[in-house]
């Protein structure tokens, strides 16, 4: 059997090659047979520059449909994808693609000559653009090919794709996901969520994370479903457009700033048979407002990247707010204590999972991907979780020190090791805070060396210059000193009580 996700995703479409598969929220449509051929044109290029399987490609471009057959591309040729998040400033850039070394960079073309730079210094020979529109050199050179590229044969074990998380540590990891991965993944999230033909997504999540690259569109393409496409979140557009979907999957930020549109009521939601939520916690309140207000009960399901997704709230069953769900078919979830016993239902201890949806290891890292498994070969997810005696399972609490805000995930070290650099300034410590709309926001606590030489929006403004927007705190306060405990660790949990109303 080919293993080839790309393969599978071709052989859904068997006889359903000119039906629509993605429509844009301007109208355009384009059918399977567009999107195959565009993909296979893309794919020609890539060989033609000498991108052989299991060379990186890395992609920094706006979520479009020609954004999307470059990653059906990637995985037709047996390439490895590398979506970066388009906030990502030069430093981070330039680390992620020196650590991936690609063959390839795809950026738009505003950033091209930063990009060109970054590519010498990582010893990377392409560099194309492509636009938000669809144009630049690399839709040029699709253009002039033929488009007869063959899916090429895959291993279960072959690479797909190259996802980076910046870990406790504050140096980012390759998080190293098989063709394999995301296939037995996505075939069950079809039959976990029931997807069929006669579903039409609405993809208003970003393209560079495992929630809008492997759930959403996975589910769709293993399904022979279709999906309307918009560039990017905005609740008018989902509003608009929800009237002819059946699925939504968002973080719960989406939820609540639909919650927040007076007019978004059950008659907004007449077409839909399910509403997904992952990526960070969704709030009980917001589970329950929006039953009330649509009658639906938003499925909560539970996932990173590691892992692609561990559990969800049943389709048909009772869907608890507050939990996420029960393990997926073929997923190993177990809780354990600091001795690595299983603790018995309802205590609290490290969730770590095991299955054919876990990745493959942290790339140049083995040690990493070492210290993260058990001998038995579960991974510890760093989240803290309880089951229950029906065997739901709930996240209470992260053991790794991550912020959430609006669904994606920050490490304070990283922002920290930033901020402690800062001319004046002697430590730092970056907790989340609630905040009504992201969840969470990023806030910094600093001390500083001397009196008079940083203040709150110097440090922002710094911080902005370097780190993507999402990463860059909120607001700064400033203290004497952290608190620490008798091991000399910051008490973040303290500084989380102490500034759990800044922002509120
Ligand atoms: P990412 O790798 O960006 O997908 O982030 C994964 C992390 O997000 C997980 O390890 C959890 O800490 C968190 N997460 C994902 N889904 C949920 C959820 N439904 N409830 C609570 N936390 C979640």
């Amino acid at each position: 059997m080919n293993h080839n996700l790309y393969a599978h995703f071709a052989s859904r479409f068997q006889g359903a090659e000119d039906s629509p598969l993605l429509v844009t929220n301007d109208g355009r449509s384009y059918s399977f047979s567009e999107i195959d051929h565009r993909t296979a044109q893309i794919a020609d290029v890539l060989a033609g520059l000498g991108v052989r399987a299991g060379d990186r490609v890395s992609v920094q471009v706006e979520k479009s449909p020609a954004a999307l057959c470059l990653y059906f591309a990637c995985l037709r040729t047996g390439a490895v994808y590398q979506p970066l998040n388009l906030g990502y400033r030069r430093a981070e850039i330039e680390y992620f693609i020196g650590n991936a070394e690609p063959t390839l960079i795809v950026c738009d073309s505003v950033s091209e000559a930063e990009m060109r730079a970054i590519a010498q210094k990582a010893g990377t020979g392409h560099v194309l653009t492509l636009n938000g529109d669809g144009s630049g050199s690399l839709a040029e050179a699709a253009d002039a090919m033929a488009g007869d590229f063959d899916i090429l044969p895959c291993e279960a074990d072959d690479l797909a794709a190259l996802l980076y998380s910046s870990g406790t540590t504050g140096v980012p990891k390759g998080i190293m996901l098989t063709h394999g991965n995301l296939l037995a993944n996505g075939q069950t999230l079809i039959e976990a969520w029931g997807f069929s033909a006669k579903d039409r997504l609405l993809h208003a999540l970003p393209i560079f994370h495992v929630h809008g690259l492997f759930v959403a569109v996975s589910c769709v393409m293993l399904s022979g479903a279709s999906m309307r496409w918009l560039p990017s979140y905005d609740a008018k557009d989902v509003m608009q457009h929800l009237p002819e979907c059946t699925v939504f999957m968002g973080v719960p930020t989406y939820y609540t700033r639909l919650l927040a549109e007076s007019d978004f009521s059950s008659d907004t939601c007449a077409a839909m048979r399910l509403f997904v939520s992952g990526s960070a916690p969704l709030l009980e309140e917001t589970f329950h407002a929006f039953d009330e207000r649509t009658g639906h009960r938003i499925l909560e399901r539970y996932g990173m990247t590691e892992t692609n997704m561990n559990s969800s709230n049943p389709l048909a069953g009772e869907r608890r707010p507050g939990t996420v769900g029960l393990p997926l078919p073929g997923v190993e979830i177990r809780i354990v204590d600091g001795e690595g016993q299983i603790v018995p239902s309802d205590e609290t201890g490290h969730l770590q999972v095991r299955g054919p949806n876990v990745f493959a290891g942290y790339w140049r890292m083995p040690e990493k991907a070492a210290e993260d498994f058990t001998s038995d070969g579960f991974f510890n997810t760093g989240d803290l979780g309880k089951i229950d005696a029906d065997g739901y399972v709930a996240i209470v609490g992260r053991n790794k020190d991550l912020v959430i805000t609006g669904g994606l995930n920050v490490y304070p070290k990283e922002v920290e090791l930033f901020v402690d650099d800062l001319p004046g300034v002697k430590e730092s410590a970056v907790i989340g805070v609630p905040h009504a709309d992201f969840g969470e926001a990023v806030v910094a606590v600093v001390v500083l060396a001397t009196d008079d030489a940083n203040n709150e929006a110097d440090i922002i403004a710094a911080c902005r210059e370097e780190l993507a927007a999402f990463k860059t705190p909120k607001r700064v306060v400033f203290v004497d000193e952290l608190p620490r405990n008798s091991m000399a660790k910051v008490q973040k949990n303290v500084l989380r009580e102490t500034y759990a109303q800044l922002l509120s």
